[in-house]
């Protein structure tokens, strides 16, 4: 659903308040501990361009040490009974939703989450380590008896030590995404988080420990990509990782994987989704939705839809609903409750997004809305000495389909609405893309609704919503072309994390 503005009652109380301590080291073999060369690096809150914390910065030692522990504890969990590991997943799940306001605090000074809605985050990742714990007793093989004097059989193994790389965007969503099915799987698991939003991961080990994994079994570090991200990418005795993040990188994970050991890999990247509007759409709801993917995170969203095609005969009444609605959201402090338009996540994102603005604005593309940076308060802001990363809501139209911010992706609040007339026309805009992540069509038409839902080429296709909606603890999502490898949620992702083994049993 769209966020509606709500009343300005700005108060100290609607301001949530910070957890009693927070924890900022690694967590390896069960325990806390400092970077093996004493480094840290610094939080810095984008809302305001303080300093938060001084997170241990894990390099090549501090990733050995990980590995060495979840190789040392994988044995003793994959032979665990399934009840015994689905019952640790389900008591971590049961934790996160006990501590919805502490993550939601250090998600919004991290990289700027407002914390109105939180909850669904939080819901969402336990809901899908649920999904996964109950899925353990779903991870079957086949048998076959085709084969004259054989019976023939797989199993599902785990591949042992695996690795996961996870962005800053939805930092609680991707944790669970990657841990729920690898351990479901029977595999052990280092995770490196973003230097952008390391404490979701490092509060996720507080509760890690408490719910009773045996030590080794989960290890999380936070880092740099170059030094402990490659570190993972390289490392001869992780047999499987997954990572999400750029385009960029997603090709550097896999490069470092077939130098090094050939390591599966799965990979989630970026996104530049299309949303169709037809002229028999409901319209208010067309706007809502669309409205609210590009508005949720601040556009910082890999299936955010970045590019609309409104159908030309209602395109006026679309446009003008859409930057009234767009344009109302209150802006302000990510912990503010009634905040619904944080900051960006740091000062690269927010110089990313200025220079694609001054290239919407140069390649002829008409602004309708925004189109600059703002303070807390929503007030344009002159330049580098504003404090904060805030960025307008942004909207460009009768953009041309070969300027950068058609092509690209942006990761902000900013988007061109463009015209169409006929169906084929639009279809192959919408697939003139390299990316492939998610999909959306507004139309009461049946037939014209399984054309669309069969040509666009997506992961996801959403008929009649659009992103967030789509997404679902049972349903497989990924990429299609450079948007990934691999599938997250559902059976396919548990089937990602494990390999299948054909047994011939030979009868006499
Ligand atoms: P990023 O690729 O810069 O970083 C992602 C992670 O990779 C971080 O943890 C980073 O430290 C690490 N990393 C960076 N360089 C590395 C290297 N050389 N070796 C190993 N690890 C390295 O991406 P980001 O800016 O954090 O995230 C934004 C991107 O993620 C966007 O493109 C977005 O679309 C994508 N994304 C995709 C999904 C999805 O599910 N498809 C979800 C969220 C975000």
């Amino acid at each position: 659903d769209s966020m509606p503005p709500s009343a300005d009652t700005s108060s100290a109380s609607n301001i949530l308040a910070a957890p009693k301590r927070i924890e900022t080291r690694l967590y390896i073999n069960g325990e806390f501990r400092d970077a093996v060369s004493g480094k840290t690096f610094t939080l810095v809150n984008p809302a305001t361009d303080e300093p938060v914390a001084q997170i241990a910065e894990a390099d090549k030692e501090d990733v050995d040490a990980a590995v060495d522990a979840a190789e040392a504890a994988y044995p003793a969990w994959r032979d665990m009974d399934g009840h015994a590991r689905a019952a640790c997943l389900r008591k971590l799940a049961a934790l996160i939703r006990e501590n919805v306001d502490a993550f939601a605090y250090l998600e919004a000074v991290s990289m700027g989450r407002p914390v109105y809605n939180y909850d669904n985050d939080c819901e969402f990742a336990a809901a899908s380590i649920e999904y996964m714990a109950g899925a353990i007793h779903h991870l079957h093989g086949e048998t076959s008896l085709q084969s004259d004097g054989y019976l023939n059989l797989t199993l599902r193994q785990p591949f042992g030590v695996c690795a996961a790389i996870i962005p800053w965007n939805v930092p609680m969503i991707m944790f669970a995404w990657k841990l729920g099915p690898c351990l479901a799987a029977g595999n052990t698991l280092v995770l490196k988080s973003s230097e952008k939003a390391p404490l979701t991961s490092i509060k996720m080990a507080e509760l890690i420990h408490q719910a009773g994994f045996p030590p080794g079994v989960i290890n999380i570090i936070g880092g740099f990509g170059p030094t402990a991200g490659a570190a993972m990418a390289k490392h001869m005795k992780v047999r499987k990782i997954a990572f999400t993040g750029s385009a960029r990188t997603g090709k550097l994970i896999q490069e470092m994987a077939s130098q090094s050991n050939l390591k599966n890999v799965t990979l989630e990247l970026g996104g530049k989704s299309p949303c169709v509007v037809f002229d028999d759409a409901d319209i208010d709801a067309a706007v809502a939705g669309s409205q609210f993917s590009i508005q949720w995170n601040s556009g910082q969203i890999c299936i955010a839809n970045s590019r609309i095609y409104v159908h030309e005969k209602i395109a006026e009444e679309f446009t003008q609903k859409f930057v009234k609605s767009f344009g109302s959201v209150k802006i302000g402090n990510p912990l503010d409750k009634d905040t619904r338009h944080g900051p960006q996540a740091d000062k690269l994102q927010l110089a990313n997004i200025k220079r694609f603005l001054e290239k919407g604005k140069a390649e002829g593309g008409e602004l309708l809305l925004g189109g600059a940076q703002v303070t807390m308060d929503g007030t344009e802001a002159s330049g580098d000495e504003a404090k904060g990363c805030f960025v307008h809501p942004t909207v460009f139209s009768n953009v041309p389909e070969s300027a950068t911010i058609v092509k690209e992706e942006i990761f902000g609040p900013v988007l061109a609405i463009n015209t169409f007339t006929s169906e084929d026309e639009v279809l192959a805009r919408c697939n003139d893309t390299e990316y492939g992540l998610y999909a959306a069509v507004y139309t009461k038409s049946l037939d014209r609704a399984i054309k669309f839902a069969k040509g666009m080429e997506a992961g996801t296709v959403g008929v009649n919503c659009t992103s967030p909606s789509g997404l679902f603890v049972d349903m497989p999502f990924g990429g299609f072309k450079q948007s990934g490898v691999g599938r997250e949620c559902g059976m396919d992702s548990l089937h990602h994390w494990s390999e299948v083994k054909t047994v011939a049993i030979k009868l006499s």
